[in-house]
C-alpha cells in the first residue's frame, strides 16, 4: 500500500492531472491517473505541485537579529558588516539558535525546505559555527541546512581567519567560503581565492564565494575564481555568489568572461532583494540596478539560482522566508518577463539552487525523495505573480505544514461573493477525498464551501486513515 497519492496536479514543466505516489518517504511513481491503494490521497485539484523552494545563499547566524543593537543607517553593504561586527561579540549560543530556528520554521511553513547558510568565521570562539552546526542536526528531520564556513573579515585581512576557517571545517560545516573583494588589495582577493580553492581541493568539499559584490568594474575575482576552478578540477562543485561587479563592467570583458565561466561550470547565485537595494549607494542618476547579469549568464549555459541572502538582519529590514518574492523581485530586476524566462526564474529557487547546493534526489520524479509543495497557483507564473500560498508541504512523504487558501469576501452589489485572485479553478483548494462535502473533482462556488475545504481535516504530521478506491 502506498503512503500517500495525490491527485490531479498540475506538474512544474506543464504537465496536468499528474498523480504522484509515495512509499516510504520516496516517489515511486509520477503518471496520469494512478490507482493503487494508499493511506491518504489528495486530490490536487489542478494546482501546482512543486518540489520544494531552495534558498543557496542564506546568512542564519544573523537572522531575525534586526536592530540588535542598532539599525543600519546608510543602508550600505559596508555599514551592514561594521554593525555585524558589533553584534557578533554580544552573540549567544542560545539567542542564535532560538532566532535560527525560528527561521526555519518560517522557511518550512513557505515550503522552503532546503538552505544554503554561510555562517561567519571569524570570531576565534566560533560560537555561530557550533551554534548553526547544532541547528543543523535539530532541523534534519524536516529541512536541509547545509553551512559555508565564510570568513566575513577577509581570510587574509583577519587575524587568525585562516585558522578559525579550518577548524570550523574540522567541526563539519560543508563548504569553503570567501570574500576577495573585502581583502585589502586586489592582489590579496586574488591570493584568497586560490588559498581557498587549494583547501578545499584538498578536502574534497564545494566553494562558494562571496564574489564581487561590489559597484566596482574593475572587482574581478569571479575571473581568478573560474581560472583555479580549472586548474584544480573543481568544475561544477564551485559557486560565485552576488558577482555585483559585473552589472558595471565592460561589455567586452564581459564577453570573455562569461564564457570562462561556462568553461570552469561555475554556478552563479544572485540576491535580488539584497543587491537591489545596497548596490548603487553611491550613484546619483542613473542609479545602478546592482544584480548581475542573469538572463546572459543563463544563455551562457551557466547554472544560475536566485538566494534569500537576508531576513531582518544588519542589511536588510523585511522578508519572511519566501523564494516566490525572490524570484518576483529577480524577475524585476533582470527584466525577466517572457513567459520562457518567468519560468526561468521559478527554477532559480527550485532546481537550479538544489543544483548549487548538490542536492541528491531532488525533484518530481520515480525515486526522488518525497519531497513537494502545493501552491495555490495554477502553473510557475501564477505562483510568482501571487507569492501562491503554499496550501501543503510534504517532507519525506509526511505533512509538515500546511494553510489556508487565500481569498476575500467580497462585500459587492452584483460581484462573486468572494475572489482568489484567479480563475475560479485556481482558487480550489487542495482536499482530502474523506473531507470532501460533495465527490469528485467538482469545484467549489461558494465562500463556506471553499473556506471548509481549506481547512484540513487531519493535525499536521498525522496519519490518515482515508483509503484509495
Ligand atoms: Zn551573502
Amino acid at each position: 500500500m502506498l503512503d500517500l497519492l495525490i491527485h490531479n496536479a498540475t506538474l512544474p514543466d506543464g504537465r496536468t492531472a499528474m498523480s504522484v505516489a509515495v512509499r516510504h518517504g520516496k516517489i515511486v511513481g509520477v503518471a496520469p491517473g494512478l490507482l493503487a491503494p494508499a493511506q491518504t490521497v489528495i486530490d490536487a485539484q489542478g494546482q501546482l505541485l512543486s518540489p520544494p523552494f531552495v534558498d543557496a545563499h542564506f546568512h542564519m547566524d544573523a537572522t531575525l537579529s534586526y536592530g540588535l543593537p542598532r539599525v543600519n543607517q546608510s543602508g550600505t553593504l559596508l555599514e551592514g558588516i561594521a554593525l555585524w561586527g558589533e553584534l557578533k561579540p554580544l552573540l549567544t549560543p542560545e539567542a542564535l539558535i532560538a532566532r535560527a530556528m525560528a527561521y526555519c520554521d518560517w522557511a518550512v511553513a513557505k515550503g522552503l525546505l532546503a538552505i544554503r547558510s554561510h555562517v561567519d568565521v571569524c570570531d576565534a570562539r566560533l560560537l555561530a559555527v557550533d551554534a548553526l552546526l547544532e541547528v543543523k542536526r535539530r532541523v534534519a528531520p524536516y529541512l536541509d541546512l547545509q553551512l559555508v564556513a565564510f570568513p566575513q573579515d577577509g581570510v587574509l585581512r583577519a587575524p587568525g581567519a585562516l585558522d578559525n576557517l579550518k577548524r570550523a571545517l574540522d567541526k563539519g560545516v560543508d563548504v569553503v567560503g570567501g570574500i576577495p573583494h573585502f581583502e585589502r588589495t586586489s592582489e590579496q582577493g586574488s591570493a584568497s581565492v586560490k588559498l581557498l580553492c587549494e583547501l578545499a581541493a584538498e578536502r574534497g568539499l564545494r566553494v562558494d564565494m562571496h564574489c564581487d559584490e561590489s559597484d566596482d568594474p574593475l572587482s574581478r575575482h569571479v575571473e581568478t575564481l573560474a581560472f583555479e576552478t580549472q586548474r584544480l578540477g573543481l568544475q561544477g562543485r564551485v559557486t560565485g555568489s552576488h558577482l555585483t561587479s559585473m552589472h558595471s563592467m565592460d561589455n567586452y570583458y564581459v564577453s570573455k568572461l562569461i564564457a570562462l565561466m561556462a568553461q570552469a561550470q561555475l554556478h552563479a547565485v544572485a540576491n535580488p532583494l539584497i543587491n537591489i537595494t545596497l548596490q548603487g549607494r553611491h550613484d546619483t542618476y542613473p542609479k545602478r540596478r546592482g544584480m548581475t547579469r542573469v538572463p546572459e549568464l543563463l544563455a551562457a549555459g551557466i547554472n544560475v539560482a536566485f538566494g534569500h541572502d537576508c531576513v531582518m538582519d544588519p542589511w536588510y529590514a523585511l522578508g519572511s522566508g519566501d523564494m516566490l518574492e525572490v524570484a518576483h523581485m529577480g524577475l524585476h530586476v533582470a527584466q525577466m518577463t517572457s513567459q520562457a524566462a518567468m519560468r526561468q526564474c521559478f527554477d532559480a529557487v527550485t532546481v537550479n539552487a538544489a543544483r548549487v547546493m548538490g542536492l541528491e534526489n531532488y525533484g518530481l520524479e520515480a525515486g526522488c525523495n518525497a519531497d513537494f509543495v502545493l501552491l495555490q497557483a495554477r502553473d510557475p507564473v501564477d505562483a510568482i505573480r501571487l507569492r501562491a500560498t503554499r496550501l501543503k508541504v510534504w517532507r519525506h512523504g509526511r505533512l509538515v505544514a500546511e494553510s489556508a487558501l487565500a481569498q476575500a469576501q467580497l462585500h459587492l452589489p452584483d460581484r462573486p461573493a468572494q475572489t482568489a485572485w484567479g480563475a475560479l479553478s485556481n482558487a480550489a483548494p487542495a482536499v482530502n477525498r474523506r473531507a470532501a462535502p460533495f465527490p469528485g473533482r467538482r469545484l467549489a462556488t461558494n465562500p463556506e464551501r471553499l473556506a471548509s475545504l481549506a481547512r484540513s481535516p487531519q493535525p499536521p504530521g498525522e496519519p490518515d486513515n482515508t483509503h484509495a478506491d
